[in-house]
């Protein structure tokens, strides 16, 4: 049967369906498969640690690699295969201990290709509702380990950076609907330790005060410190503060901050407490540490990256907060075409954070944590902990290193007697051209020194015992 259109109708060229770019011909499913198969062998394989090149390198072996015409699928994947990937570092390669590392499950880097392939919108409920519904039930099961209230939630966004600066817009929001004025200058209470992404989004993206709270022996803050340190401020200096940070896990010490001790400040002042545990949160899984935490339960805003210590792909983060109502009316965008958007009880993740178009970066945690179980993530968290008291006994057996830290989490810092900041850059250096491993040199007190991240539940203690070697 034909359909005939109403005469009406204004001539239009017959409707085709066409875009050179977006055709899915034998030759796309031959490109298509290539990429699979390609995720596949490097999923499948223990990838070498890789370096960086230098531009000339590569402007020398990959050339102009975008053209007018194009250079082809299979010239573009040879140029990364050969050239442009193995320029980029395998960070879970077991003996890349530097920063913090990352070590995804396989079926955590699997799904992430899924989630790249299916086009998956989860800014909103209304356009990603399966999505966020799944990645609610991994904040669930962060939330409870934190102890934090039924009615807590958030969304998963970029990495730790984001989800600090979300949070503290957040509270600062709150505590100008609570008082109705703005202080002359806000400000907030940090410790040196605290990671640079929350100096960063104080100084710079808020132009808000840092109280600098000193820290202890190990670089914590703690509640009498942070008591002490504000009632010695002015007053008018003492009246801006709306929040304070604590970390649960510095990243260049792996030290958990007094959480408890904070908390009881914060609440006789009225504050917002915020807990970065981007690295270290994952600890809370671990019965071996998870006592290192308390207090972590009065947190306002939490947060963890899964793309750290809890085995996903870059990039996410987890961003949890005790009344998500606040965290809505500092976070919710507002423009008409967004109205179909707003929906009461609907759960909006760019409700939650500096973002509205949202990757679903919170899905390959949530494929990995319901196929293994949280039983597994417990297991394999416990394992990296082991390694790293196995690493701390090999360190102080060493004559020529200095443990310069009892470790708390999975961070170990020593030093190698006798080194300066030039044997430090010699040994990394090489470590790195001989493929051994990458360690990078850090300071602790103000000394050179170097330290390992263990993260990987594939290092072993064998693994740190070969470049404990290389130091002798
Ligand atoms: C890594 C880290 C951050 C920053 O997180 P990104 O995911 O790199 O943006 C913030 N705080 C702590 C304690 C961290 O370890």
């Amino acid at each position: 049967m034909t359909r005939t259109f109403p005469s009406d109708r204004p001539e239009m060229p017959p409707p085709v369906r066409f875009s050179l770019v977006h055709s899915f011909t034998a030759e796309d499913e031959r490109v298509s498969r290539a990429l699979a198969d390609f995720c596949l062998s490097r999923l499948a394989m223990q990838a070498p640690l890789d370096r960086a090149r230098t531009p000339d390198e590569l402007h020398r072996e990959a050339g102009q690699t975008v053209t007018a015409k194009g250079i082809g699928a299979d010239e573009a994947l040879r140029l990364w295969r050969d050239v442009l990937g193995p320029a980029c570092m395998s960070v879970d390669h077991p003996r890349y201990l530097s920063f913090i590392p990352s070590a995804p499950t396989k079926a955590a880097a699997g799904f992430d290709m899924l989630v790249g392939a299916t086009s998956v919108y989860s800014g909103s409920w209304l356009e990603g509702a399966g999505a966020v519904y799944a990645e609610n039930q991994a904040l669930r099961w962060l939330a409870e380990l934190a102890g934090m209230p039924a009615e807590s939630g958030g969304a998963f966004v970029q990495g730790g950076t984001i989800g600090n600066l979300s949070a503290l817009v957040a509270a600062r929001e709150a505590a100008l609907h609570a008082r109705g004025t703005r202080p002359e200058r806000w400000a907030v209470c940090i410790t040196a330790e605290t990671h640079s992404s929350v100096k960063h989004a104080l100084r710079v993206v808020m132009d808000v005060d840092a109280v600098d709270v000193p820290g202890d022996a190990r670089g914590r803050l703690t509640g009498p410190a942070l008591r002490e340190a504000v009632a010695a401020l002015p007053a008018a200096q003492r009246d801006g503060i709306f929040a304070v940070v604590a970390t649960a896990g510095s990243t260049n010490l792996g030290v958990v901050d007094d959480i408890a001790g904070i908390a009881a400040v914060a609440r006789e002042h009225g504050w917002w407490l915020h807990v970065d545990g981007a690295y270290g949160g994952a600890g809370l899984a671990a019965p071996s540490v998870a006592g290192l935490f308390a207090g972590v339960e009065h947190a306002d805003s939490f947060i963890v990256d899964p793309h750290k210590w809890l085995f996903a792909p870059f990039d996410s983060c987890a961003l949890i907060y005790r009344d998500p109502a606040q965290a809505r009316a500092a976070h919710t965008q507002h423009a008409s075409y967004l109205d179909p958007v707003n929906v009461e009880g609907e759960w909006n993740p760019s409700d939650f954070a500096i973002q509205l178009t949202r990757r679903a970066r919170g899905l390959p945690f949530w494929f990995s944590l319901a196929v293994h179980g949280t039983d597994a993530y417990r297991t394999a968290i416990e394992q990296t902990l082991t390694v790293t008291r196995q690493g701390a006994e090999l360190i102080r057996a060493a004559p020529h290193l200095e443990l310069l830290l009892e470790p708390e989490l999975s961070v170990l810092v020593f030093d190698r007697t006798g080194w300066d900041v030039e044997d430090y850059a010699r040994w990394c250096t090489r470590l790195l051209d001989e493929q051994i491993g990458f360690v990078t040199p850090t300071r602790h007190a103000g000394r050179v020194c170097t330290r390992f991240a263990v993260v990987n539940p594939l290092t072993t203690a064998d693994d740190l015992a070969l470049i404990i070697d290389t130091m002798r």
